[in-house]
């Protein structure tokens, strides 16, 4: 800069100098014409001496201003940049505001159009916003509403409901639902749903939404008023299906057990014997479609609990093969059973799946006229659990293609022909499905018209270590050398005579006694190895009689042991025996074997003894 300076100095001075002797030289040369005044020496230190620093002083000057200038240029510029920085700040705020005066328009519109109502609480409770649409909910405007007091729309238990759902709000967390009855400004009652969250963030405020769910609720209460009907109806049903059974099975028992002592009558003629066996045939098949209504109406209301216990499929399969064998031979058709010997033990209901197979093999025999039925039995094991398939494949009429898929369904045959010509009620395997669907299992069948059918159904179930004794436990009958004395007490006169005449034969002393009271009374005057004890009877019930006698203090009676003999067959019923003190349940129609199997068991026992095992 310096540098510039001085040469710019220089140069002006020099040229200053050259003008002085220039104008030296032509006044006083050329113009004056006298030499003796020309004096260049002299011009030229002269000028340079006032040139100099006036050129310099004036070079500086200049400099400085041109700094000036550009300083000043600068300081334009900048602010230039300002204001057009300010201008643009000034458009976005403004376009901001816009945008704001469009999304509160936006948000107004919808809250003041919003069937739901919006409000918004401080987290001390002080209502911040409350949308407009309240109006269309209570018929109250948000300023009728807001004078309110809060607990004005609520009854004071749903009011104290609310604040302690309010209270366990967490911040941003899960929003908590609550419905209430609540009074609409014309003073009818309408139902509202909140929504209530606690807003993440320091001001943690409460946001509720609310709606009117009235109709919503009406239908509601409607339905469950229907379903509670519906209940009551399935009850009543359930109830009238227990009653109606156990009214048939008290006939059905004298009609059963008298056929049974008859056709074991050496005293009738061939024919007699004959029309004895078609009775009891008969009433046996009577039987079969009152324990299958039961049974259906049980599991369709989902009231049959499954009793898992060890059960050998081995002995499931030998003993329904051995139960159908008869009916296949009288039709001259061979029965098969093809099982693996090392068949394990599995923890399965074995009475339900005996039903089902049981099933599967009567139909089996009943639709086969010509061949076999076979029984395939498979057991495929993993880890400790068993999956077991059975088969039952005959040779029999066949179903039709359109016909399989309806066949588990209730009181479904395959067609009306068939229904004529083989009886039945449609229901044994619609029983089966469910029994097979409540254990988790499948069931299916594989069938042509004319070539036969293949039922089967697979379970999975743990396998277990026990050897279920109880299935393998040979039935004993009562020692006829042994005097047993055995009260009945049974309101029936003819099961009173039925029994005695299946019991006499083997030695049995029967007394009887018509009712509960004069049960317990014969108890605590004789001696008896055994007490039958019927459940309903008119005065005092069985169950009734069987508490008396278990709290008996004099004498051993109330030891006897005491087998209910009842057409209540009911897994309750016979729970409800067993809670009353006795020691087994035999079903009504009596079946004798099962009755001479009892004596012969609980005779001579104790109930204490009973109950220890
Ligand atoms: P039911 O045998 O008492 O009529 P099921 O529910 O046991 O009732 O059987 C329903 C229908 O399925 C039967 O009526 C019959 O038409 C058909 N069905 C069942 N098992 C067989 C079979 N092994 N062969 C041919 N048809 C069968």
């Amino acid at each position: 800069m310096l540098r510039d300076t001085i040469i710019r100095t220089a140069k002006v001075t020099a040229l200053v100098v050259c003008v002085a002797m220039a104008m030296d030289y032509i006044v006083n040369i050329l113009i004056m014409k006298h030499p003796a005044a020309y004096s260049p020496w002299a011009t030229l230190v002269i000028s340079t001496i006032i040139a100099g620093p006036l050129a310099y002083s004036l070079n500086s000057q200049k400099h400085g201003l041109l700094k000036l200038q550009a300083e000043l240029s600068g300081t334009l510029q900048a602010k230039q940049l300002a204001i057009e920085e300010v201008e643009r700040r000034r458009a976005e705020a403004e376009d901001a505001l816009v945008r704001l005066r469009e999304s509160d328009r936006l948000y107004r519109l919808l809250a003041d159009n919003l069937t739901d109502s919006i409000n918004l609480f401080s987290r001390s409770g002080k209502r911040l916003y409350m949308s407009p649409s309240i109006e269309k909910l209570t018929g109250f405007t948000t300023e009728e509403y807001m004078q309110r007091p809060a607990n004005a729309n609520v009854s004071p238990e749903n009011f104290e409901r609310i604040v302690a759902l309010v209270r366990d709000l967490v911040p941003g967390g899960e929003p908590r639902v609550f419905e209430y009855e609540s009074v609409h400004k014309d003073g009818s009652v309408i139902w509202i749903e909140s929504t209530y969250s606690r807003l993440a963030g320091e001001e943690g405020e409460l946001l509720v939404t609310s709606r009117v769910t009235t109709e919503r609720k009406k239908l509601e209460i409607e339905l469950t008023n229907a379903l509670e009907a519906a209940q009551t109806a399935a009850a009543a049903k359930s109830d009238f299906l227990a009653n109606m059974t156990h009214e048939l099975r008290t006939p059905l028992n004298a009609i059963i057990g008298f056929a049974g002592v008859l056709r074991g009558s050496s005293t009738l003629s061939e024919r007699d014997a004959r029309h004895v066996g078609l009775i009891q045939d008969a009433s046996n098949t009577l039987l079969t479609v009152v324990n299958d209504v039961l049974d259906f109406s049980r599991l369709e209301a989902g009231g049959v609990e499954l009793d898992p216990q060890p059960f050998d499929p081995r002995v499931m399969v030998a003993s329904c093969a051995g139960l159908i064998d008869g009916q296949a031979r009288a039709k001259g058709l061979v029965l098969q059973v093809s099982a693996p010997d090392d068949l394990r033990v599995m923890q399965a209901d074995g009475p339900r799946l005996t039903q089902v197979l049981l099933n599967f093999l009567s139909n089996a025999v009943k639709f086969t006229n010509s061949g076999g039925v076979t029984v395939n039995v498979r057991q495929v094991l993993d880890g400790d659990q068993g999956l077991l398939r059975v088969e039952v494949t005959d040779t029999g009429i066949g179903i039709a293609e359109h016909q399989l898929d309806g066949v588990f369904d209730r009181f479904s045959q395959a067609d009306a022909a068939v229904s004529r010509r083989f009886g039945g009620t449609g229901l044994g395997l619609a029983i089966s499905r469910r029994i097979i669907e409540q254990m988790d299992g499948e069931i299916g069948v594989d069938s042509r018209e004319g070539e036969g059918s293949r039922f089967w159904f697979e379970i999975r179930a743990p396998l277990c270590e026990l050897a279920p004794e109880t299935l393998l436990e040979e039935p004993t009958l009562p020692d006829p050398d042994q005097a047993v004395r055995l009260l009945l007490v049974e309101d029936n006169a003819v099961n009173r005579e039925l029994v005695r005449t299946l019991l006499e034969p083997f030695g049995i002393g029967v007394d009887t006694a018509n009712d509960g009271v004069a049960g317990v009374e014969a108890v605590r005057q004789g001696q008896y190895d055994l007490v039958l004890m019927d459940i309903q009877m008119p005065g005092m019930d069985g169950l009734t009689a069987t508490r008396r006698i278990r709290a008996m203090t004099e004498g051993a009676g109330s030891r006897t042991p005491i087998v209910a003999m009842t057409a209540n067959v009911l897994p309750e019923q016979v729970a409800n025996c067993l809670a009353a003190g006795m020691d087994d349940h035999l079903g009504k129609p009596i079946n004798p074997t099962k009755l001479l199997e009892a004596v012969a068991r609980w005779s001579g026992r104790s109930h204490v003894e009973a109950a220890t095992g």
